[in-house]
């Protein structure tokens, strides 16, 4: 049956966001740090949020549309006890928007409860669900992170008989294999009776890393620790989580790598053998927070590189530098040193309002661009500007600040993109829609600047990208005093990370019929 476009351009008008994970095993405020972890990761996602923990009898779940403050309350977190938790942050990439797709997933069998937390996308995940639904399995959610549900509960079956409830060790096995059994970019948290989870593509798109909350002194007095005798274990999307845990960060979960953990410590499985390292490079570029550290390099160096290589590739005479809050704040102002041209607040950021992309449709999204930023007349009148951003996507966002600025009596604006045009849709866990919505697969950059109103228009280039990401590499190795530190096996092109938006070169292979029809609703759809 042909699909139904009409319904399914509302929802393919949105570029998705991802998700954030986060995991702790063994301390006594464990529901409450993931609280904060949550917190931490809010912005990779807004659409939900969830904490599942154990109890000390069974793996139990609370979540909730919306952000974390909508969820939970403190005074609710309090009554949610347990040594162990794990919570999931969703801007939905695949799956509809609904309670039922909230996450963390949780599933009970004879065997004990699951808990699954999941950011990324499986590329195979269409096909596994089908072969599963023909032979009998029902699905209760969208989510492709129930089809590794199902393919867990398969391999559980097989390695324990009579329903004795699973090892950690037993566990892990159920999980490696389901793993083996999908392709995707993805970071997953699993939380069992047994024990604590986590796992990595084995290319490593999507980030995972493993931290240390050292034990709280003010609670060993009123608490039973379950767990090491000085700290508990953390896992997170972003190191800014462990920091707002009370955490430090001990390594990032490797490439095709599961780490089981529980009282007794971590252990680490290869599951995988890890492909060519493949980083998502948008997390430096846009995602992750700028006190985030990825693979070791500080995310607001990196994006400050980015701005410096942007003003030595594209100089204009201006009188002010200045960016779009937040996520672009930090190469303005490397832009700004670069250039030797003072960096301005032109714009101010209206906090209280969540991303732009949370509005449904095109109508209250430039609405929504309005009510969040308004350009600083005082500021920006009468003066050249040049306006960072970093990314171009559609370009609604560009050609409402560019007319913000111009409103506000700016004499000239020069808008710098800190990363290369965006041509190719994600398939590892950012949905941005079909390639016909990405306006720089249609348009070369003139017309781009022409469409958005811009006096002049640069996209930071591929090898400008990349070299803004290693150098701020280089300076973190400097930082820690390392000289050999292990450098991931790396194709020569893409140098270690994932590119595929910008050069259509996928690191991960993608299967023919999920190709640009990768929502579940294309599926029902198709089913019909
Ligand atoms: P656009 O209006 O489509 O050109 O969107 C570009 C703006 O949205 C940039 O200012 C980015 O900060 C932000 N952005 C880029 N990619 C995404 C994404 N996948 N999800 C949400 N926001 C994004
Ligand atoms: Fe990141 Fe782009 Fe690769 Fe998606 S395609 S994982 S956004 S670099």
């Amino acid at each position: 049956m042909p699909y139904r476009l009409s319904r399914l351009a509302p929802r393919s008008e949105r570029p998705k966001e991802e998700c954030g994970v986060f995991g702790i095993l063994a301390h006594p405020e464990a529901v409450r740090l993931t609280y904060f972890g949550l917190y931490a990761l809010q912005h990779r996602g807004q659409e939900s949020a969830g904490i599942a923990w154990n109890d000390g009898h069974a793996v139990r779940v609370e979540k909730g549309m919306g952000l974390v403050s909508d969820v939970f309350s403190e005074d609710q977190v309090t009554t949610m006890h347990g040594s162990s938790a794990i919570g999931h942050v969703r801007y939905s990439t695949t799956g509809s928007s609904s309670l039922a797709n909230a996450s963390p997933l949780l599933v009970r069998s004879r065997r004990g409860s699951l808990a699954i937390a999941h950011n990324g996308n499986l590329t195979n995940a269409l096909r596994l669900r089908r072969e599963l639904e023909d032979e009998g399995t029902i699905f209760q959610t969208s989510l492709d992170t129930e089809v590794v549900a199902h393919l867990i509960a398969r391999h559980s079956a097989r390695q324990a008989h009579g329903g004795s409830a699973l090892s950690l060790p037993q566990l892990a096995d159920a999980v490696a294999g389901a793993l083996r059994q999908v392709q995707g970019g993805y970071a997953f948290v699993f939380l069992g009776e047994q024990g604590l989870i986590g796992a990595r593509d084995p290319y490593g798109i999507r980030p995972l890393s493993l931290g240390w909350a050292p034990r709280d002194s003010r609670s060993e007095g009123g608490y039973n620790m379950v767990g090491g005798p000085h700290g508990a274990w953390v896992l997170a999307s972003e190191s800014c989580a462990f920091d707002a845990a009370g955490a430090t960060f001990v390594r990032d979960v490797a490439p095709g790598e599961l780490v089981a953990i529980d009282r007794n410590g971590v252990f680490s499985l290869q599951v995988e053998q890890a492909g060519p390292s493949s980083l998502c490079i948008f997390e430096y570029v846009y995602f992750a927070r700028p006190d985030s550290n990825m693979q070791g390099a500080n995310v607001h160096v990196a994006r400050k590189n980015l701005g410096r290589l942007l003003a030595r590739e594209a100089p204009v005479e201006a009188d002010l530098v200045t960016g779009v809050p937040d996520s672009s704040l930090s190469a303005a102002a490397g832009y700004a040193e670069e250039a030797g041209i003072p960096y301005e607040m032109g714009l101010i950021k209206n906090r209280y309002i969540g991303r732009t992309f949370i509005q449904p449709d095109p109508g209250s999204r430039r609405l929504g661009v309005r009510l969040k930023l308004n350009a600083l007349r005082q500021v920006v009148e009468g003066r050249r500007v040049v306006l960072v951003d970093d990314s171009l996507v559609r370009g609604n966002t560009s050609r409402h600040i560019v007319g913000l600025l111009r409103e506000a009596g700016a004499k000239e604006v020069h808008l710098r993109i800190s990363s290369p045009p965006y041509r190719h849709p994600c398939y590892y866990g950012i949905d941005t829609s079909a390639p016909s919505e990405l306006l720089a697969t249609r348009a070369g950059v003139e017309s781009i600047r022409d469409m958005v109103g811009a006096d002049s228009l640069h996209f930071l280039s591929l090898e400008g990208m990349l070299q803004a990401v290693e150098e701020a590499h280089r300076e973190a190795i400097g930082a820690a005093g390392e000289k050999d530190r292990p450098v991931a096996s790396a194709d020569p092109l893409h140098r270690g990370y994932c590119l595929a938006c910008f050069t259509g070169r996928y690191p991960v292979p993608l299967e023919q019929a999920n190709q640009g029809k990768y929502s579940l609703e294309r599926y029902e759809e198709e089913r019909v």
